[in-house]
């Protein structure tokens, strides 16, 4: 088989920009692939790959990034290549990409944070979930950020698994946050902060919450906070029981794990997460800085198609605060010249073949993960998920419908080097892997992270 249906019996080149777990399982099924053969560019934003692996799973859940093992294998085998530090959108843009490649998959994530839309969204001390997350996970972006931490209640706005992660970090003893690889400043941080209780709101009930079930039981096993839930919120309406009684093991695992919360008696541990539901916040009120929450509470209806929603009542609850968390999801951006559906915040496609504003598909363009179907899934969520993509991919390249574009592989260096482009490549991942790792040997830690892209460039080049 030959590239693109062309006469050639060269590799199609497929460039996958984004180096997360939806671009990781596409290299592999490409890779995987026989006829045609394909060669792959991983282009990456920054010099590290991964993407939430490393960057937004939670420093304390080790073993979840140890999936990076097997991209590790996947990037070590032949026709994979590690293009980082190079944005697509600045400098390499998706003309560049359609005219260097055969196929480009996107697969760059979710990038921002969704807005409540609320007045004081914007006052000192009210965060997008994902800033604190990138801040302690040592995104060398979100370094000069400093969260304070001396007040004494933090209210974390939504119901899903980064909610938890943050409610969870914000409550860590120094045993269970030191042997970690958060970045030293979040260690001091959150080790010295003066938060007593963290509040977690979610706008829908107990049955509706989007966490996992391990997730939640880990709330009710920290050494340094007691797990707080008020058994009459508990107490689940009409429209909750009938979801409860259709629902899948996780949620009925949930509604178990929150049950056996509500029975405990608080042991006194230094801090208090305490798990609240049915209400919305309305507006973050303070003088100059966060120092309350006024929240609406709601009451559950089912709508015509069965889906419990939440109706705000009159009544309104006002939790003092100084620290917001607003984890209500991320939120996807668009790529200039690529198709971007700004309601869903993801790239408009069929089963990954991305397609333009009349429906018809862009011939050699694909996206997978969140780009794709949008901020939801757990990390195994993404393979299943790429390697649809890759298969439509493969499909389309054997019946002749890719446009056959691609240049020699080192095209695409010598336009990067002409514009000036420092490019790491897997290579010089590893050495900053490397140095990392050695660093937090004599702690005994996985790794301290580079968190300047100063110290990311020159860890690169050594
Ligand atoms: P998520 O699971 O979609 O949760 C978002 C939460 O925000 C939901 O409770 C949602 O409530 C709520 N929300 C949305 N808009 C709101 C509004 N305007 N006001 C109040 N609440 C609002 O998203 P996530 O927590 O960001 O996680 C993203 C994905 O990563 C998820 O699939 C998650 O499972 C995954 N993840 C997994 C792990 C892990 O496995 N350990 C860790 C972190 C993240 P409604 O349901 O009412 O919309």
């Amino acid at each position: 088989m030959n590239a693109g249906g062309g006469t050639s019996e060269r590799p199609l080149r497929a460039a996958v920009v984004g180096s997360g777990p939806a671009g990781f399982y596409a290299a592999a099924a490409l890779l995987a692939s026989e006829d045609p053969r394909v060669e792959v560019d991983m282009i990456e934003r920054l010099p590290t790959p991964w993407g939430l692996v490393r960057l937004g799973v939670a420093p304390d859940h080790p073993n979840l990034k140890a999936v990076s093992r097997a991209y590790e294998r996947i990037a070590k085998q032949p026709g994979f290549r590690f293009l980082g530090n190079v944005q697509v959108g600045d400098v390499l843009q998706h003309a560049d990409l359609v005219r260097l490649y055969d196929a480009v998959v996107y697969a760059f994530g979710a990038e921002t944070d969704r807005r409540l839309g609320i007045p004081g969204e914007d006052l000192p001390g009210s965060w997008a979930a994902t800033e604190f997350v990138a801040w302690y996970n040592a995104h060398p972006d979100f370094q000069h950020l400093s969260f304070d931490l001396s007040g004494e209640r933090a209210l974390v706005i939504g119901n899903g698994n980064v909610a938890l992660d943050v409610a969870r970090m914000l409550a860590l003893t120094r045993e269970e946050i030191a042997p970690t690889d958060a970045t030293d400043a979040a260690i001091e941080a959150i080790c010295g902060s003066g938060l007593r209780e963290i509040v977690v709101a979610g706008r829908r009930g107990p049955v509706q919450a989007s966490w996992t079930a391990p997730e939640l039981q880990e709330m009710g096993e920290l050494a340094g906070a007691d797990i707080i839930v008020d058994p009459a919120e508990l107490e689940l309406e009409p429209a909750s029981e009938a979801e409860l009684a259709q629902a899948g093991p996780i949620v009925r695992r949930n509604i178990e794990v929150l049950r056996e919360f509500a029975t405990r008696e608080p042991a006194g541990k230094p801090r208090r997460i305490v798990l609240r539901f049915r209400m919305s916040p309305v507006a973050i009120l303070g003088e100059g800085r966060v120092e309350a929450v006024e929240l609406v509470r709601n009451e559950l209806v089912a709508d015509e198609r069965g889906r419990v929603r939440a109706e705000p009542t009159e009544a309104r609850e006002v939790i003092p605060c100084s620290l917001v968390f607003r984890s209500i999801g991320y939120r996807g951006v668009g790529l200039p010249g690529v198709p971007f559906d700004a309601e869903t915040g993801t790239i408009p496609n069929r089963g990954g073949r991305a397609h333009d504003g009349d429906g018809e598909a862009i011939p050699g363009v694909y996206c997978a993960g969140w780009i794709k179907r949008g901020p939801t899934g757990v990390i195994g969520t993404n393979k299943k998920d790429a390697t649809e993509t890759v298969e439509l991919l493969l499909e389309d390249a054997r019946a002749g419908r890719l446009p056959n574009t691609s240049a020699p592989p080192e095209s695409v260096l010598a336009l990067l080097e002409e514009r000036g482009v420092e490019v790491v490549a897997y290579g010089g991942w590893e050495a900053i892997d490397a140095l990392e790792r050695t660093r937090g040997e004599p702690h005994e830690r996985p790794r301290i992270k580079l968190c300047s892209w100063d110290e990311l460039l020159s860890a690169a080049r050594g």
